[in-house]
This record gives C-alpha cells, sequence and structure tokens, in this order.
C-alpha cells in the first residue's frame, strides 16, 4: 500500500502592505458524464456532429415531451461517487433550477439542488513527495448541460447548437479545502485521472468535457483554522467565482490574479463584492461577468415530471464491486510488483491508458527496463510529436519485444535505439528486424579479439599513450565499437581491450 504518511502541505501566502493573506479555494467541477445516450432522451452525445443533429422532441422542450432518466448515467454517477469514497444516496431528486438562455429551450435545467445523489467524499491531491492534501467533496449532482449560441458565423445573427443540451453532467463540489493555484490544478488533474481510471468522465478539457468553475477568497493567518475548527463560513473571506476554466494553466493564473485583486481591495479598506466573473486569457485578467446570483434567484423546484430517484443497496454493491484499480492503489503495485521509484510509478499511472500499457509492456518482463523504455524512449518521442499513448506507433508487444533482446543479450542498449526508431517509424517485429539486417549483438570473444587487434595494430602510437594513461582505453572501445558497426558487446570489448593493452 502507498504510505499515507504525508505532511500536509503549507497554503499559498502572499505578503500585504498590511500583513500576510492565505488563499481559500473551492471548485465546482463539470463533468461530463461517459454515455452514448444523454439524461433524460436517447439523442447521441457523439462530439462533433453535424449541428441539432443529436436533438430529440425532449431535448428541444417540445410541448407534451416527458423526460425519462437514463439508468447508464445514474450509474455513472454511482461508479464515480464510489470511486471517490463518497456516500451514495438511495434516495435523490431531481429540481427545476429556472433561467433564460437562449441555448436552453425548457427554461430551466433539470438539476438536483436539495438531494443530490452523492454525498461527501474525498479526493487525496499528491503535491510532490512526501506532502499530500485531502480535498473533501461535499456533494455530486447529475444535471443536463446547455446547448451552445455561436456567435461568430454570420454579422447579423447568431445561431443555436442543440447537440449538448440536455447530456449528462456530473457537478463534483468540493469544500474550500485549496490553498493556492498548484494545489488547486494539481485536484483537477487528480480528479480527472480518477474519473478516466473509473471511465465515467472522459476528462477532455479542450471539448469542454471537463470544466471548473473556480471559487476564490483570502483571509488572515489562523482564520482557516477558525473555519476547519467550526465549519462556519464566516471566518472566511467573500468569495469570487471564476466561470469555465478549462485549462491547468489558466486556473492557476486566474487564481493568482484574483487573489492580488482582492487584497489589493482590501488593503485599501474596500470590501470583496461576491460575483461571478470570466478569466480572459489574452489579458492574464479576470473581469465581472455577473453579480452572484443565489440558489433563491433560480426559484428552484422539484421537477414534477420525474418521480424522486430510488436506487437500490445491492445495485450500488454491485457497482461498487465492478470498480477498476484507482490510481493510487496502481502506483502502490506498480512500486511493489515492479520496484518502481515513486516518480516512475506517478509518471505511469497518471494515465489510465499509459498505465495499461506499461503493464502490458512490463507483463513476465523486468518491470524497471520496461519503465525505462516507456517512459524515456516511447514518451519522450511521442510528446515530440505531440500524439498520446493510444496513437503510439509501437504497440505494447512490439516494445516488449525490444526489451527481450535487450535482456536476452541479443542487441545492445545503442542498437535497442536505433531498433526503436525502425519500428517506430517503419513498423514490425522487432527480432525480425534485427536478424535480417544484422543488428545482432557480437559476443562472440574471438570476432572481438579480432577487431581489438586490428585497432591496436593500426595506432601504435596510441597504444603507446593509452599503456601511460589508462583513461585512454577508452579511445580503442570507441574505435573498436565503430568498426563492428555499435553490435560488439560493450563488456567484452571494454575486457578484452584492457587485457591486450595490458592495463
Ligand atoms: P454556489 O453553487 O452558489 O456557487 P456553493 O455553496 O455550492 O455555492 O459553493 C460553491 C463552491 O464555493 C464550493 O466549492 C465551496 O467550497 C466554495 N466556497 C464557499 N465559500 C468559499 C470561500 N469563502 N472561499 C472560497 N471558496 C468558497
Ligand atoms: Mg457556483
Amino acid at each position: 500500500m502507498l504510505d499515507l504518511t504525508y505532511d500536509t502541505p503549507k497554503p499559498k501566502i502572499i505578503a500585504g502592505a498590511t500583513g500576510d493573506w492565505e488563499l481559500v479555494i473551492g471548485m465546482e467541477i463539470h463533468a461530463q458524464v461517459s454515455s452514448q445516450a444523454k439524461l433524460f432522451s436517447g439523442a447521441s452525445t457523439r462530439f462533433g456532429a453535424e449541428p441539432n443533429a443529436n436533438v430529440a422532441f425532449v431535448d428541444a422542450a417540445m410541448p407534451g415531451m416527458l423526460p425519462v432518466i437514463n439508468e447508464y448515467c445514474v450509474a455513472q454517477a454511482v461508479r464515480t461517487g464510489l470511486g471517490l469514497k463518497a456516500e451514495i444516496n438511495l434516495t435523490s431528486a431531481f429540481d427545476r433550477k429556472n433561467y433564460f438562455y437562449p441555448d436552453l429551450p425548457q427554461g430551466y435545467q433539470i438539476s438536483q439542488l436539495y438531494h443530490p445523489i452523492v454525498g461527501e467524499g474525498e479526493v487525496l491531491v499528491e503535491m510532490g513527495e512526501g506532502l499530500a492534501r485531502l480535498v473533501r467533496i461535499e456533494r455530486i449532482h447529475l444535471e443536463q448541460d446547455a446547448g451552445k449560441s455561436i456567435h461568430d458565423m454570420d454579422p447579423h445573427m447568431s445561431f443555436v447548437d442543440l447537440n449538448r443540451t440536455g447530456v449528462a453532467l456530473m457537478e463534483i463540489v468540493s469544500r474550500p479545502d485549496i490553498r493556492g493555484p498548484e494545489e488547486a490544478a494539481a485536484y483537477v488533474s487528480k480528479l480527472r485521472q480518477i474519473l478516466r481510471y473509473l471511465g465515467t468522465c472522459d476528462g477532455n478539457m479542450q471539448n469542454g468535457n471537463l470544466r471548473a468553475d473556480v471559487n476564490v477568497s483570502v483571509c488572515r493567518t489562523g482564520d482557516y483554522e477558525r473555519y476547519q475548527e467550526s465549519q462556519d463560513f464566516g471566518h472566511l473571506g467573500t468569495r469570487c467565482e471564476i466561470k469555465n476554466m478549462n485549462s491547468m494553466r489558466f486556473i492557476q493564473a486566474a487564481i493568482d490574479y484574483e487573489a492580488k485583486r482582492q487584497i489589493a481591495i482590501l488593503e485599501d479598506g474596500g470590501a470583496v463584492v461576491q460575483e461571478t466573473r470570466l478569466y480572459d486569457p489574452d489579458k492574464g485578467e479576470t473581469r465581472s461577468m455577473r453579480s452572484k446570483e443565489e440558489a433563491h434567484d433560480y426559484r428552484y423546484f422539484p421537477c414534477p415530471d420525474l418521480l424522486p430517484l430510488e436506487i437500490e443497496q445491492a445495485w450500488v454493491d454491485d457497482i461498487a464491486g465492478s470498480l477498476p484499480e484507482l490510481p493510487d492503489a496502481k502506483k502502490a503495485r506498480f512500486m511493489g510488483d515492479f520496484g518502481l521509484t515513486d516518480y516512475d510509478a506517478s509518471v505511469l499511472t497518471a494515465d489510465v491508458d499509459n498505465a495499461a500499457y506499461f503493464e502490458a509492456v512490463a507483463e513476465g518482463r523486468d518491470g524497471k527496463l520496461a519503465a525505462n523504455w516507456v517512459i524515456n524512449e516511447l514518451f519522450g518521442r511521442l510528446k515530440k510529436e505531440d500524439h498520446t499513448i493510444t496513437e503510439s506507433p509501437v504497440s505494447a508487444a512490439q516494445l516488449g519485444g525490444i526489451v527481450d533482446l535487450i535482456t536476452k543479450g541479443d542487441i545492445s542498449g545503442k542498437i535497442a535505439k536505433d531498433l526503436f526508431e525502425i519500428v517506430y517509424t517503419e513498423g514490425g517485429e522487432p527480432a525480425e528486424i534485427v536478424e535480417a539486417r544484422g543488428m545482432k549483438q557480437v559476443t562472440d570473444t574471438g570476432a572481438i579479439e579480432a577487431a581489438v587487434d586490428e585497432v591496436i595494430a593500426a595506432n601504435p602510437a596510441q597504444v603507446e599513450k593509452a599503456k601511460q594513461n589508462p583513461k585512454l582505453a577508452g579511445w580503442f572501445v570507441g574505435q573498436v565499437m565503430k568498426a563492428t558497426g555499435g553490435k560488439a558487446n560493450p563488456k567484452a570489448v571494454n575486457e578484452i581491450v584492457a587485457a591486450k593493452l595490458g592495463l
């Protein structure tokens, strides 16, 4: 198991003219549920379809249409809750959140305010070696996504695309337990990692499948501890909410900017106004979008079209029994089973697809060697070309084949890199390539001896120098490697050179 004796990281402190300030951050993450169909209709959720191609009558709010709950989306929310060690509410209910938006044809969003499906949970956020923070989850509720208004296609008109209308979202609400920009980014990546492991959200931030509303406030030293003891929000500063962030980098920049903005107001004797703000990445600033609305502004009421959602414990238990291995457990197992360092295990388990690939390579082989090849050669190469592991031209079986050839001593590490390059660019079965192209390592000492003799005979002056200065033996090794096209076993060459020079 993972060693859980972590030290809690310190909050980010910003020195002001009137004393120190601490940051307090709470996040609401909207994660699109991985599901083929929408939350209350059978319409497809496929990304990139023709505008308005995936719209059922109920999504378009045609009169008389009734929502029908998608059981799979409910199961996905339950699975997510279980993955976050959260309490699952066997009874939950849907409410209408009323507001007008051109891409919300119903005039309300079906959400869960009073009785969410998932209650309190937690996320362990590692902040580098030996440091971790536990971020408490307050709740997860299921709700519908809205559509998309398009303003830049025509100078006189706006368009509406309802493909996303009604797609299931999980809103994952954290407690204000995040204490700095780096922690905020680490929290989002940890959550994204867990969701991807669970298969409940693909976490594609560019497509908007995972977006964060970031609540930021500042307080004086000691106030946060007072809040923690009492859970009384009165000890915390007034927060601003930065809406719809979908980049880790921007999340950090926005928090930094926002904290400094609030501190400047407070030090000037002013008061922070609770409001919703937007981050402008070009200017690196947040600006006011609207004053913060309260729950009562939305006139929430139980959705009369849907019965309360009752689920059975046995069904929840079934889902619990089918949960995949989660990141922390996988990382601990990789460290234990394959003898990997904390760092390597983190890199390999960061993404569920990477972890599966590595396991396929490491299975039945030297885990450390496999890790080296996956991290240093393959990941390095994929990154250069901006490819993900699922786009890798080298399969796990092929990379495993290369590792086998190294382990057997058939090829040297240097030749293995050439071989990797060939497999990467041309494909093919590594052992066959080595055979066909004569890349096998020469371990036959007779052949190596002959090559050493030749180099010695051709360079009498160097031989004299090397006898005075044994460090020059390396030059002979280099020459022999060159003469054998890098195929000679380097260890054997070293030994034979030393013996022949009498060193
Ligand atoms: P709403 O839905 O109106 O935005 P919530 O009560 O659901 O309000 O809280 C939203 C988020 O704001 C939560 O993640 C919560 O932890 C966070 N939050 C609440 N108070 C503060 C505060 N003073 N500073 C930072 N974050 C806060
Ligand atoms: Mg909010």
